[in-house]
């Protein structure tokens, strides 16, 4: 890419960042798009990896593949870990980067009001990492009721408990989880499946207005829809 031209660094290779990118093209700048992954995620169906229904390469796709097409356009796979504004730099753990113009489009975090520590047992769903931690964690809960149902003198309520999953908050992620069922642990065990229905537990605990920044009218229905795969316990 030319030197001479003004460069734009964008972090952050998700929606933000690309549609960036892509609005860039055929513009006289030299973009480098920097991302801590080499590929886009699509957000939107995570939870979906996470419930079995899709694997990780479906909702996925590198970069560089994706901009092959624009020339104007570099891709680092890197950790942004820093910015100086005034001398227009960002760092890089190994190395500084300097720009002309800087689009952060970073994301979001999940925020465990306080409580970092309930990461370790209740991982949000941000990456591809999540949602296999998310799927292993409920196949194994279902792979050690199905070993206690087999032998035949388990107590139900041990096997109830194995198979009870709590979806805390009623955004956009708790809701597609709480709707969907998890299809691949599933059918990987053999628990028939009217006593599956007996034994398997869903709850989402979230406020009392799902998902809050929708109008009140579209609320209800989404709640009385996500009501017939969990039920909704109500707290703040
Ligand atoms: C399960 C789920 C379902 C959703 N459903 C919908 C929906 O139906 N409709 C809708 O409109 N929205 C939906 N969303 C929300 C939508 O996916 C997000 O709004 C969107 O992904 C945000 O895009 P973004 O570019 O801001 O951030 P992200 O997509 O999070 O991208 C941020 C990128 O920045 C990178 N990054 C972060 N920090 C650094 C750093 N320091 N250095 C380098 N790289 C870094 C990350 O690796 C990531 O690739 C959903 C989200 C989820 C999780």
């Amino acid at each position: 890419m030319p030197a001479n031209l003004p460069r734009v660094v964008i972090v952050g290779g998700g929606f933000g960042g690309l549609y960036a990118a892509r609005t860039l093209a055929g513009a006289p700048v030299s973009v480098t798009l920097i991302d801590r992954r080499n590929y886009h995620l699509f957000r939107p169906m995570l939870y979906q990896v996470a419930t079995g229904l899709l694997s990780a390469d479906e909702i996925s796709g590198p970069l560089r593949s994706i901009l092959s097409r624009q020339r104007n356009v570099e891709v680092l796979m890197d950790e942004v870990v820093g910015v100086d504004a005034l001398s227009r730099h960002v760092h890089l753990p190994a190395h500084d980067l300097p720009y002309d113009f800087l689009i952060l489009a970073t994301g979001i975090q999940y925020n465990y009001f306080g409580h970092d520590e309930w990461q370790q047992i209740a991982p949000g769903l941000e990456s591809l990492d999540d949602a296999d931690e998310i799927r292993g964690k409920v196949l194994l809960a279902f792979e050690r009721a199905e070993e206690l149902a087999a032998l035949g003198h388990a107590a139900p309520e041990l096997i109830q408990q194995l198979l009870t999953f709590v979806l805390v908050g009623g955004g956009t992620v708790g809701v597609e989880m709480a709707s969907t069922p998890h299809c691949d642990a599933i059918s990987a065990i053999s628990i028939p499946p009217r006593r599956q229905s007996c034994y398997m537990r869903q709850a989402l605990a979230c406020y009392p207005r799902i998902p809050r920044r929708f109008p009140p009218r579209q609320s209800v229905t989404w709640r009385r829809s996500v009501s017939k795969s969990a039920p909704v316990l109500e707290s703040t």
